[in-house]
């Protein structure tokens, strides 16, 4: 009997657990946009029975569910020798807390509110230190630019780019869409903290600032589409062809 083939092909699966509508429905949303299967829970019962018939590859969990607080449920899980990663998602930042999610077999956590950038960064972390993550380098490469997740630096060319932590995201953003047009709202959605009750006026300063640090050069990156937002271009990509 051989093992069966290509797992790693299979699409991602990745359980959301969260009794809060439009938490659980913006985390599932960002991740079926970067390409997970997504399946949603809004109770611990319901969670603890998608987790045993669909076999996820991760587990977003909150821990205030009403039924079944998340700990219990993570304990449940490894209890009946389920490996699954789980990332939980905290309101609470005592660290007994934390250390019972720990204890409890959690693999990361994220206290609320937390960006969803941040959020899936963290999945691929774990994904990629579970063995089942596409086989993706945490450096993201566009033209000259050269951003590492893991060291959370960037550089154009040789130089080093110094960006405040929301120009770091943000260019991340506009990095790991390459060449797509994106709005100032759907830039405010993932490259700005969770529950920032965001501008998109503000998007415009910042994109300005980061223009300041990429673009004192002749190619430049950050393309604006008028009426519809920003494109992220290697040098010759806006060309037709
Ligand atoms: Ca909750």
């Amino acid at each position: 009997m051989t093992a069966p083939a290509a797992a790693q092909d299979q699409p991602r699966t990745i359980l959301v657990v969260e009794d809060e509508d439009p938490i659980r429905e913006l985390v599932a949303t960002a991740l079926r946009f970067r390409g997970f299967e997504v399946v949603e829970a809004a109770s611990g019962s319901d969670a603890l029975a998608a987790a045993r018939n669909l076999a996820p590859s991760l587990i977003v969990l909150d821990v205030m569910l009403p039924d079944l607080d998340g700990f219990a449920l993570c304990r449940k899980l490894r209890a009946s020798g389920d490996p699954v990663p789980v990332i939980f998602l905290t309101a609470r930042d005592d660290p007994a807390d934390l250390r019972a999610g720990f204890t409890g077999g959690a693999d990361d956590y994220l206290t609320k509110p937390f960006s969803l950038e941040e959020l899936l960064l963290r999945i691929e972390a774990v994904l990629r230190r579970a063995g089942n993550a596409q086989p993706e380098t945490a450096r993201l490469i566009v033209g000259d630019l050269v951003l590492d997740e893991d060291a959370h630096r960037a550089w154009r060319g040789d130089a080093e780019l110094t960006l405040s932590p929301t120009e770091f995201r943000l260019l991340r953003y506009l990095m790991m869409n390459p060449g797509r047009v994106l709005s100032r709202q759907q830039i405010l959605d993932h490259a700005w903290d969770y529950g920032f009750a965001g501008d998109p006026a503000g998007v415009e300063t910042y994109i300005s600032y980061l223009r300041r640090k990429l673009d004192d050069r002749d190619a430049q990156l950050i393309r604006t589409v008028r009426g519809v937002g920003y494109a992220l271009r290697a040098p010759g990509d806006g060309k037709p062809a």
